[in-house]
């Protein structure tokens, strides 16, 4: 299929009381190995490019890495039969634009340096554009965190308040929200709880689906119960990043081993079953 707006999909998840799978990918076989899991399980999917990987594929240009993406994407989305979307993570507002120019189905606009208010007005303004363009927009209220390189975590959480949810729908159209919940990007352990509570005054505030970041440092409890409360979409990282290095590694273990493909092809795999994992965990499979 080419790819297309999961917007449908995710208010379908939200009705019926599962989650739509937002999987990272940082390279070619990391996208192959999230379509072909969502192949495999029958899944709608989401392809998630975060900033630090348009860098990456852009060898530091943040623009080239979004062409790079947007017709990785495309190919990867057409040489299955499942539905793909493309989704840029994080994005300031020039890369929104861009991303949607390029082709990309869903976009996060991160205004989370700016004040509520601005960040509302130019929330606001990107998102009549998305919609323009037949394009899934997300916004976040509230911070989620980020834990440095040896996963500690140093800043304070700013978890979102449901009146500020509620306020920030109202005056944006956004089509989904990041909220922050007491998940942090980028843990290792599957350590930190979620603030049910909290999730559920935003559920009964917001019609929206609801956007969890930073799901790798979560119990596998509470994000069942956190998607059977109202998350729609489940952004996974940092446990994909394990897998796929666990197979390269594993395929590494002779020093005399100087093929790519010998090592990048068992990582690929390797992340492919962690994909179908969690396809099945949030509730996807079977629902394309
Ligand atoms: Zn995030």
């Amino acid at each position: 299929m080419s790819l297309v707006n999961l917007q449908p999909w995710l208010l379908r998840a939200q009705r019926e009381g599962w989650a739509v799978g937002a999987f990272n990918a940082n390279t070619l076989e990391q996208v192959q190995a999230i379509v072909l899991a969502a192949q495999a399980e029958t899944a709608p999917v989401l392809v998630q490019i975060s900033h630090r990987a348009l860098l990456h594929v852009g060898s530091g240009n943040a623009l080239l890495g979004l062409r790079y993406m947007a017709e990785i994407g495309r190919v990867a989305a057409q040489s299955v039969t499942v539905p793909v979307g493309l989704h840029l993570d994080h994005a300031n507002a020039e890369e929104v634009l861009a991303a949607m120019a390029l082709g990309f189905t869903s976009v996060m606009f991160d205004g989370g340096a700016l004040s509520f208010d601005d960040n509302v007005a130019e929330t606001a303004r990107l998102c009549a554009i998305a919609h323009s363009l037949n394009v899934c927009l997300e916004a976040e209220v509230g911070a989620v965190p980020r834990a440095d390189a040896a996963g500690h975590l140093d800043e304070a959480v700013e978890l979102t308040r449901a009146e500020d949810a509620a306020a920030f729908v109202a005056y944006t159209q956004v089509d989904t929200l990041a909220i922050a919940l007491g998940s942090v990007h980028a843990v290792r352990a599957k350590t930190v709880t979620l603030d049910l509570e909290r999730l559920r005054q935003i559920r009964a505030a917001v019609a929206v689906p609801l956007v969890l970041h930073g799901s790798s440092g979560v119990t596998d409890d509470h994000i069942k119960q956190g998607i059977a409360l109202g998350l729609c979409k489940v952004n996974i990282a940092t446990q994909l990043s394990q897998a796929f290095t666990a197979g390269a590694r594993g395929a590494l273990a002779g020093p005399e081993e100087i093929d790519p493909r010998r090592y990048l092809g068992p990582a690929r795999a390797a992340m492919s079953e962690r994909v179908r994992e969690r396809i099945g965990f949030v509730g996807a499979a079977g629902k394309a």
